[in-house]
């Protein structure tokens, strides 16, 4: 069976072929440009593959509470032209084929889940540390979906008193985001995040802002499995310096050795390297198709 997979993102849109078993058979991205420009192009691709299903990791925010009439659209993005577009309907109705959508995290904690690091586990997250934050949630064998989604890239932590950088998100002032992604590196510093490498300063502080958001998300979630991914993660030191913050600020309470004696288990890289999220996303197609709603 030919199953597609579309990592919708706000800079290029990544489409890809593969099957069930998690084997790809074809990757080409184009860059995203207007609703108009972009979908006609992602339905010729498709629609030339012949593929059974589709599924479709999102960037967002999107409706996905599926008794919404809007359901499968993105909301109120800041991407112009794309607030308010149903790409799930757009794809279903051109493809005629059973199409599913998530967030762009929440597909790739999905591939994660299904064929990478966190296979087997009823629960895991993944959180990418890039230009900005993102957190997909995956909790006793479902992706979680609420009131809308949630959004714990933005998750509120506390601010080191040396640290006088206002932030970069617009929204909050002490969020993860707007601390510790790769955007706030280079307003705070002036640089790239690449180019600070000799900086040990500033990896203590990524790490320790990175550190109390992983520790909060074991606390309110208790995953079977972290995930960290993203250019930022890059930074061969940013890892381990994260595992010990985490094992320190939850202090032993959290009692499991997984996160006493084996951290370096429970906190990790992706196994699928730069495909958790199109994995994922050709993994919500066939979800879809199985649910028969089309
Ligand atoms: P995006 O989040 O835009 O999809 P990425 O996940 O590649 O893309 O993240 C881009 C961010 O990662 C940028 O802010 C960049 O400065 C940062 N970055 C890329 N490589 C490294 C590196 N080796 N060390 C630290 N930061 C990096
Ligand atoms: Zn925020």
């Amino acid at each position: 069976m030919l199953l597609g997979g579309l990592e919708a993102g706000g800079t290029k849109m990544v489409c890809a072929i593969g099957k069930e078993d998690g084997t790809l058979i074809d990757r080409v991205s184009v860059p995203t440009g207007t609703p108009k420009e972009t979908i006609p192009e992602l339905i010729k691709y498709f629609k030339e593959k012949k593929v059974q299903a589709l599924g479709i990791g999102c960037f967002g925010p999107l409706d996905l509470n599926r008794s919404s009439k809007s359901y499968g659209s993105i909301t109120n993005t800041p991407k112009e032209g794309w607030a308010g577009i149903n790409i799930t309907e757009q794809m279903k109705e051109a493809l005629d084929i059973p199409v599913g959508i998530d967030t762009d995290v929440n597909a790739a904690v999905l591939g994660e889940v299904v064929y990478g690091a966190a296979k087997g586990c009823s629960s895991a997250l993944y959180m990418t540390v890039g230009t900005g934050v993102g957190v997909g949630v995956y909790i006793n064998g479902g992706l979680v979906h609420g009131l809308v989604h949630p959004e714990a890239g933005h998750m509120m932590i506390c601010r080191d008193q040396a640290d006088t950088f206002q932030g970069c998100c617009p929204f909050h002032a002490d969020c993860v985001e707007g601390l510790a992604s790769g955007k706030a590196l280079e307003k705070r510093y002036g640089r790239k995040a690449q180019e600070l490498s000799d900086r040990a300063d500033v990896w203590e502080l990524e790490s320790s802002y990175l550190a109390q958001a992983v520790a909060n998300y074991i606390l309110v979630y208790s995953p079977e499995k972290v995930i960290l991914w993203g250019g930022v993660m890059h930074q061969k030191a940013l890892l381990p310096m994260v595992r010990e913050k985490v094992k320190k600020l939850l202090n032993g309470y959290v009692s499991h050795p997984l996160l006493t004696e084996r951290i370096d288990e429970y906190i990790v890289y992706p196994l699928l390297g730069e495909n958790p999220g199109i994995l994922g996303a050709i993994y919500l197609g066939m979800e879809e198709m199985k649910r028969g709603t089309c």
